[in-house]
């Protein structure tokens, strides 16, 4: 089981409230917030409020948490009014994929037509 919170983790650090965050949706294991450096329009972050590292991390048991997660996902692009133009949900998961926060995390993006990478 992985631990609850990591003093240490920006994100968790987020959910105590020690750094603000421009919260735009919340579940009762889920929040969704700005992102700080957006790169498009809409920029989103969807994240457990569990310290997870990466998708690597959860577990068969995570299934209800990724639901809920997704779901927020899907609640965030509607009151964005991203239904109509479409928007892209990515998860960075390692140094590869250049993930830079450690805490699990789904990026919500839209608000214009998106191009790389994966345009
Ligand atoms: P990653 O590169 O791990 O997939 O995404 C991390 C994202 O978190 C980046 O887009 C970055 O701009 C955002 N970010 C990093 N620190 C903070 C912060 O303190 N507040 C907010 N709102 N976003 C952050
Ligand atoms: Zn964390």
């Amino acid at each position: 089981m992985s631990p609850t919170t990591d003093p240490n983790c920006v994100f968790c650090r987020i959910v105590s409230g020690e750094i603000r965050a421009d919260i735009v949706a919340e579940t009762d294991n889920a929040f969704a917030f700005r992102d700080l450096a957006p790169q498009a329009p809409i920029h989103v972050l969807v994240a457990p409020r569990r310290h997870l590292a990466a998708l690597r991390d959860v577990r068969d048991s995570d299934t209800e948490l990724l639901g809920e997660m997704l779901l927020l996902t899907r609640e965030v692009a509607k009151r964005e009014g991203l239904f109509a133009g479409g928007f892209r949900v990515i998860t960075n998961d390692g140094p590869d994929a250049g993930q830079t926060v450690p805490h699990l995390h789904f990026h919500v993006l839209g608000g214009q037509p998106l191009t790389a990478p994966l345009g």
